[in-house]
């Protein structure tokens, strides 16, 4: 039905599936199973009573039991009254391709696909069609177009994710829309609880957002989340329905102000968005999984090569007040001197500096091989905040002149904050607004924004959205502070485990103060801890939030770490963890090695490399917080390298060559 342009090499299906030949026609009440290439994941479908469902198993185990599939429609309710017509055969489908912007760069895969179609006894009527690999499934919908109908909505999709008794959730709310600072919620900013029951979602009427992590009773790790969500559909979430069944709900019609429908339109050529599972006995699978990537394909060419690296910001340090042209003046010649390549000027520049001052500041940048990426409120009539510039990026014909500008002046990109919504609407802006930068050769971060799904492939110029609590609310609560490590064991598997992340954060201040003196919120974490993090959450544009006054504060090995810290890596391995409590992976690039290790529980957290990495080690330099080895660089082989102990709050990293 399309063609799988995405591919390199496709094969498709001789693989006959085990359980039978699958010709029609599919017995009510009999199950049929779908299999991985290596047989490890399987679904399985049937109907009963015509209601079709499936489940879903991992090297035997559960990890989704029997639940519902099915989708309302405006030209139906296709719910109930089914029958599964037909399973495909398995098509075989191998993929490779290569990205730089995500945590891995040569990318291959196997998995197999079916399509299942759905009906009545007198017609077909949508088809579900799945995509298994070793640690991951996939399906999306597809509506069959009847006589001259080319268009549906979707009114409802009523497939379910009923868990194992004994299920505990991992789970960030969905925030209320038109609630948070000057009504630009949702934007994904709550804080995750480790180990909840399910039941306790009863209480939670907004939802979950993705990614969803679960710790399915004693069989492993489940992460639900999505990709492929532009312009084509809305964002889901998920809903808790009690009796251990999740499912997939639609934004709230009241974002975005009440404007634009909640429910996507879907042109009949069209599939929904790929809904993926990724699953496994331990964390592993769903820190290293590319499910988000391999599913998706490039919507547009990349205008050039684009250039990532770090930078630095004023803003979350110092406040508004200092988006004046001194401080970032100042900002420029501070990331110069740090070897660093950008500055983020954040909101207000326009009216606290004006356009000419930031025509001069970026010829001077440029000067310095310094590049600026400029702040903007993505309003629009959709919230209150009142920073500006605003009424810029909502529309095409005023962000087309305004993007010459910046490629005029060698602006090097944009931060688009205060987006508030789901919304298919708030979808296609995203897309228009990076479809457009790319002709002027602009990176695009977001802020107070969804999560980015599948969107480091699908669009070249997208660098990373921030669709977590992140570093503004270190600066606003001394709470956040106190559970700032807490939170930071969740990225790796969750969050970040899906898409790249702006968290804006690896300060080594102290205080989130300019003078970084008492009097403001205070960091609770390691200077080992903030280098752990600037190599454990991956965005390829890094903007730390580094000043002065932190670093003149820290020790020289910090300030040089993180002078040297790459923001673009080739490949991943997870070591250990368990959200809320710790977390320890690796990452690579070139031929260097990062381990990093961070602890938010009372006991050490207590870790070894893996042997793989310590192979070919010639040099290991190790950042440490344990009491025997306090706070200074150390370097070691493979064979001398010291037992791993990580304090509460602190961290631990082996740069190892
Ligand atoms: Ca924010």
């Amino acid at each position: 039905m399309n063609v799988k342009s995405y591919l390199t090499t496709v094969t498709l299906g001789t693989l006959l599936v085990a359980c039978g030949s699958n010709e029609k026609p599919v017995v009510s009440g009999e199950t049929y199973s779908l299999f991985s290439p290596d047989s490890a994941t399987v679904v399985k479908i049937s109907y009963i009573d015509g209601i079709p469902g499936y489940s879903l198993e991992h090297n035997g185990k559960i990890y989704i039991e029997y639940s519902p599939i099915g989708i309302k429609t405006d030209l139906g309710d296709f719910s109930k009254g089914l029958i599964v017509k037909n399973i495909s055969e398995a098509g075989k489908i191998e993929g490779s391709y290569s990205m730089k912007n995500t945590k891995k760069r040569d990318i291959s895969f196997q998995g197999n696909e079916y399509t299942v179609t759905f009906g009545n006894d007198t017609t077909d009527l949508f088809e579900m069609q799945w995509h298994l690999q070793k640690n991951d499934a996939a399906f999306r919908y597809f509506v069959i177009p009847h006589g001259e109908t080319r268009v549906c909505r979707v009114l409802e999709e009523t497939t379910e994710f009923v868990m194992p008794e004994g299920t505990t959730t991992f789970l960030a709310p969905q925030m209320r829309a038109m609630g948070g600072w000057m009504r630009t919620a949702p934007s994904y900013e709550t804080r995750h609880k480790a180990d909840a029951q399910m039941d306790e979602g009863l209480d939670v009427k907004d939802g979950f957002v993705f990614p969803a992590l679960f710790k399915v009773a004693d069989n492993g790790w489940l992460q639900l989340s999505e990709t492929g969500v532009g312009s084509n559909y809305s964002a889901s979430h998920l809903k808790y329905n009690g009796n251990r069944a999740y499912q997939y709900v639609f934004p709230d019609e009241k974002e975005f102000n009440g404007n634009g429908t909640s429910q996507p339109g879907l042109a009949l050529t069209d599939y929904t968005p790929w809904r993926t599972f990724t699953f496994g006995e331990d964390l592993a699978p769903l820190a290293e999984t590319t499910i988000q990537f391999d599913l998706v394909e490039p919507l547009y060419e990349a205008s050039q090569d684009y250039k990532y690296g770090k930078g630095t910001w004023s803003w979350i340090i110092y406040d508004d007040w200092a988006t004046i042209y001194p401080y970032q003046k100042d900002y420029v010649d501070f990331s110069n001197e740090l070897g660093y390549q950008t500055v983020l000027v954040d909101g207000r520049w326009d009216t606290q500096i004006g356009r000419d001052s930031i025509a001069i500041l970026a010829k001077e940048a440029a000067a310095k091989d310094v590049g600026l990426f400029l702040w903007y409120n993505s309003n629009g009539y959709w919230n209150d905040a009142p920073q500006t510039p605003r009424g810029i990026m909502d529309n095409s014909i005023k962000r087309r002149k305004e993007m010459q500008w910046m490629k005029d002046n060698g602006i090097k990109g944009i931060k688009v904050d205060f987006f508030g919504s789901d919304k298919q609407q708030a979808m296609k802006l995203y897309e228009d607004i990076l479809f457009d930068a790319n002709d002027y050769g602009l990176m695009v971060i977001f802020h107070g924004a969804t999560l980015p799904r599948g969107w480091e492939k699908m669009y070249p110029n997208f660098v990373a959205s921030e669709a977590v609590r992140a570093s503004e609310n270190l600066r606003f609560s001394q709470e956040e502070c106190d559970m700032e490590a807490y939170s930071a064991t969740f990225h790796p598997v969750s969050r970040n485990a899906v898409a790249s992340m702006d968290f804006g954060g690896s300060t080594l201040n102290r205080y989130y103060n300019h003078k970084d003196e008492p009097g403001s919120s205070e960091r609770k974490t390691s200077e080992v801890f903030a280098l752990a993090t600037a190599v454990m959450f991956q965005s390829p544009v890094q903007h730390f939030a580094l000043s002065r006054a932190g670093n003149a504060n820290a020790p020289e090995w910090a300030v040089e770490f993180m002078k040297a810290v790459p923001t673009t890596w080739d490949d991943i391995r997870w070591i250990k963890g368990y959200p809320g409590k710790h977390a320890a992976l690796a990452r690579k690039t070139g031929d260097t090695w990062y381990v990093a290790g961070i602890n938010a529980n009372d006991d050490d957290f207590k870790f070894e490399i893996p042997a793989e990495i310590l192979a070919n080690a010639n040099e290991i330099t190790v950042y440490s917080d344990s009491t025997d080895l306090k706070g200074s660089e150390m370097k070691y082989n493979s064979s001398n390298i010291p037992e791993i102990k990580v304090p509460k709050n602190g961290g631990y990293v082996a740069v190892i060559k």
